[in-house]
């Protein structure tokens, strides 16, 4: 099979090896315009994936759910600097582009768009877009990650800029992010144009969440992980029994014993991340943990109910 890219001089092609699909790469943004304004999705809808690589499974399944709803599919790796509050943290972040763009063509990608930095902020990020989030930026990952969803808001609208997408795929392992962007899609009037599709958490057999943050684990603090995922299916098995006080002393109690230090685990309103104190099942509840097994801090979630415009 043969790509028509002749004119798109940045662009490289990617082939997966067993099914002869081609991958489009775009470094610059006139290129990537220049292409989407080709029509090569052909009438399909345009669906976006933002990412920052180092990708895996959990990754790969939000593009198979683009492969799956048949729109044309556009993946973006680049590590946004604005949106890590640890300088230490972003320059630990693991850059991977061979396996990244392996994986993404073996999903049925259809383009790749990898920015620099200064391709993105052309003018620093100071001078780009500055949103304020109300509460949804005071607590939880926003409590304790200050800035950092200034950041994802101000990357995500400006990605969103560029490839005017119909839909964002994103994952529910980051759903606080997902209700930031939500908001952010609201206060930019884009919320009419572009619909998000939260994609389930893909999991390690023991239940931790895959995260690019895990490749840091030592085997030992691997082989401890999955605790953060029975925690959460324990708080989920025991809400009709238990309060959740209790539930969340045991299990700060279950992670302090095997080395994990939980920074929170919290109940909220799945709507809109209102703290709650106990279980009240008259509205959509989300169990949300934080914690760290030496330097790396994984997070995770689980949805006791499904609410209904999420
Ligand atoms: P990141 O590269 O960490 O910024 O993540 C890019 C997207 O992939 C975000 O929408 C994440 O929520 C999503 N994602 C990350 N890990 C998983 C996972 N284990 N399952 C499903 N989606 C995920």
């Amino acid at each position: 099979m043969v790509c028509k890219i002749t004119k798109i001089l940045i662009a490289k092609r990617y082939f997966a090896p067993s099914a002869f699909i081609c991958m489009v790469l775009f470094k610059k943004i006139a290129d990537l315009q220049a292409w989407l304004n080709s029509n090569p999705q052909a009438g399909k809808q345009l669906g976006f994936i933002p990412t920052m690589g180092a990708l895996h499974e959990g990754h790969k399944s939000l593009v198979a759910q683009a492969v799956a709803d048949g729109v044309y599919s556009i993946c973006s790796i680049f590590v946004n600097p604005s949106q890590f509050n640890d300088k230490a943290d972003f320059s630990a972040y693991p850059v991977t582009p061979g396996p990244d763009l392996a994986l993404l063509a073996d999903a049925g990608c259809d383009v790749v768009f990898m920015p620099d930095t200064d391709e993105i902020y052309p003018e620093g990020t100071e001078q780009s877009n500055n949103f304020t989030f109300g509460y949804l930026e005071t607590v939880l990952e926003g409590f304790h990650r200050p800035g950092h969803f200034k950041g994802v808001g101000q990357v995500v609208n400006r990605l969103l800029e560029i490839v005017q997408p119909d839909i964002l795929y994103m994952g529910g392992k980051d759903y606080q992010q997902c209700l930031i962007v939500r908001e952010m899609l609201e206060q930019t009037g884009k919320s009419q144009d572009v619909r998000i599709n939260i994609c389930p958490t893909v999991r390690e057999a023991d239940g931790l969440a895959m995260s690019s943050r895990n490749r840091r684990l030592t085997e030992p603090q691997r082989a401890i992980a999955g605790i953060i995922y029975q925690c959460l299916v324990s708080v989920q098995s025991k809400q009709k029994t238990a309060r959740f006080s209790v539930l969340q002393k045991e299990c700060t109690e279950l992670m302090q014993a095997k080395g994990i230090e939980p920074e929170y685990i919290a109940l909220a309103d799945a709507r809109n991340l209102s703290l709650l104190a106990d279980f009240d099942h008259s509205i959509p509840m989300i169990v949300l943990i934080a914690a760290k097994i030496g330097q790396t801090r994984l997070i995770d979630n689980i949805l006791l109910s499904q609410p209904e415009d999420i």
